[in-house]
This record gives structure tokens, sequence and C-alpha cells, in this order.
């Protein structure tokens, strides 16, 4: 068996930057109780490490104890909840990723410019309520062309789509088509809204998964970006799994089956990845391939109010940067492994 492990995978900039702000503050807050809005990424693995470290997980800001620190997830959050903790006279630090960022500014600059938004998405997603509440009254989810007709438009005019960001591109790309052939006047946001990150994971397996019998796609089920993966697998033709780790393996899977695509969300750690390899090597014999399509190179700093409570501590925040770098095939990890790596095609 041949494991083909896609290249980029795993951890994004944002993930990387919110797990960051997580690890930093039960360094700098020793002790004291840190409570997180939402999971702050969605894998199980990373939400259940910190929470065997003492981290408390909540769904209403109401839960968090006056005067506490409470982090926001990378996924974003409406200004009602920004305010809701301002009065409970909360320490907020919000480990929003500044790619979703950038669509909720978009959303208060067209909102303001009297433009009603068509916000592309899944309704239930954190990061589409988020987005949602900076302009509540201006802005209608679609999740698919079938929901245009019942769209309360007020002027075919003044409209504006965004997107969230971990959807699928094809998928977007179908219901975005629909918005433009439905309001041809709609305006597109100033820049893609689907992070690089999200693109990249996706491009490489549609490159790789034809070539491939089985796709493995690492990562957690309410892991939008995840569950795309998969789909765009399936969509290649090339039947795809979704798994947490390596104790989710079903041997049945593998029966025939010769060329395995591995690849995983952006929110999933490379151990977890490493786990499986480790596992499908000692099982079968497998060898892996590393295959380079895209070189990523985003990272994004810590939250300023992080760096402003980090200072009033001494700590430089400077000497504690996040790096974001391609996931990297250690020993201490995959164990000694057969490997090869090759370049895929960035331009395909
Ligand atoms: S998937 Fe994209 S938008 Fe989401 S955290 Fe990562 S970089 Fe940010």
């Amino acid at each position: 068996m041949r494991l083909i492990l896609a290249n980029p995978r795993g951890f994004c900039a944002g993930v990387r930057m919110a797990i960051d702000v997580v690890d930093q503050i039960l360094d700098v807050f020793e002790g004291e109780p840190i409570y997180v809005y939402h999971e702050i990424v969605h894998n199980r693995h990373v939400v259940d490490r910190f929470r065997d470290r003492g981290v408390s997980f909540v769904e209403d800001v109401d839960d968090v104890p006056e005067g506490a620190i409470v982090v926001f997830s990378a996924h974003g959050i409406s200004p009602a909840v920004r305010e809701q903790a301002r009065a409970r006279n909360l320490t907020a630090i919000d480990a929003t990723c500044p790619l979703v960022t950038k669509v909720h500014s978009e959303a208060v600059r067209y909102a303001r410019q009297g433009y009603q938004i068509l916000l592309v998405g899944h309704k239930n997603h954190q990061e589409v309520i988020g987005t949602s509440g900076e302009a509540p009254g201006r802005t209608l989810v679609v999740e698919s062309p079938e929901d245009i007709p019942g769209l309360a438009i007020e002027d075919p005019e003044r409209l504006v789509y965004l997107t969230q960001t971990t959807l699928s591109t094809d998928d977007a790309g179908v219901i975005i088509d629909a918005l433009k052939e439905a309001f041809p006047a709609i305006k597109a946001p100033p820049s893609e809204d689907i992070c690089y990150a999200t693109t990249n994971r996706q491009e490489a397996v549609r490159q790789i998964a034809p070539e491939c019998d089985l796709v493995l796609v690492v990562g957690s089920k309410n892991s939008s970006n995840s569950v795309r993966l998969t789909e765009i697998a399936q969509t290649a033709g090339t039947r795809a799994r979704l798994l947490d780790d390596a104790g989710e393996l079903d041997p049945s899977w593998f029966v025939g089956i010769d060329r395995v695509l591995v690849t995983a969300g952006a929110s999933a750690p490379e151990d977890l990845v490493a786990g499986i390899c480790r596992t499908l090597v000692q099982r079968f014999g497998a060898t892996i391939e590393q295959r380079d399509v895209f070189d990523e190179k985003v990272e994004f700093g810590l939250p300023i109010t992080l760096k402003r409570e980090m200072k009033g501590k001494g700590i430089d925040p400077e000497s504690r940067r996040v790096r974001v770098e391609a996931p990297v095939i250690t020993e201490a990890l995959y164990g000694a492994v057969p490997l090869t790596v090759s370049a895929g095609d960035a331009d395909a």
C-alpha cells in the first residue's frame, strides 16, 4: 500500500494562532480559570487537550463568572456577544482568525452603504452566526440555489454577496452563479472570502484524489473545511472517510486498496495524521510519499489585547510569535517510515 500525504494539510495560520492564544493565556494567567466561548477550533482532540489542562468551554457568555477571562474562538463572534462580555466585565481575548474578521468588516461596510448582504454559508455554523450578527437586519443566509426564490430582497440593485471562509469552492461557485443570474447587479466582495487554507487543501485533494483508491481526511465531524474535503474527494470519484484519529480506522475500508491519499482539515493536529500513517505502515507495510502542492507562508500575530496583557506581566510578545511551517514528517511523530517527497502541480 502507498500513502500519499497531501501538503498542505492540517493546521492553517488562523488555527495555529487561536491555539497559541489559549496556550499563551494558560501561561500568562497561570492558575486563573480560563473560559473559551465555543470550541476554540472545531477539533475534538484540540478541545479535549485544553479541557485536560483546565480550560472550560461555554456556549453562552453568561456561563462565564463576572470578571473572568474569556477567549473568543477562531470562528468569530457577533457584536452582541462582545457586548455581553463587556457587560459582565470579562477580560476578553479575541482569537478570531483575521480572515474571518475581514468578512465581518465587509459586512459592516456594505450594510452602512445601504446594501443588503447575501451571506453564502451554513446557517448554523458559528462563523455565519457571527458574521450575520454584524448586520442582523441586512443579512440573509443562502445555503443553496434553492433558497434564492424565497429571499426577501428589498432592492436588487443594492445587493452584495459574501461567503463563509471554509466553503467548498465548487459549491460556492454554483451558488454565486445562481445569485448572479437571479440578481445581475449583485456586487462581489473586493477579494475572495473563501480563505487560502481552504482553497489550497481542496485543490490538493482535487489534484491527487483521482489517482487514489481512497481518501482519508483527518478532522472532526463538525469541522466545515474537513467535511468539504471529503466531498471534494467524492466529487473527484474517490471514496472518502472522515476520521478523528487512528482509533477509527476500519480494516474493511482497505480491502483491495492500493493507494490512499491522506489529508487533514485546517483544525486537525499533525500528530493525529502521523498516528494514522504509523498504523497503516504497521498493518499493511505502507510506504509514504509526501506530495507538495502549495507552499504556505501565512502567519498571524497574537491579538492586541493579549499582547497588552503579556506586556503588563513583563513578557515580550515578540518572543512568542506564532510561526507557521509546512508539516514535517519527523521520526518522532511518524517513526522510521520509508518516505519520498514529490512536487504536485501548484498551477493545475
Ligand atoms: S480555515 Fe481559513 S478562515 Fe478558518 S481559521 Fe484557518 S485561515 Fe482562518
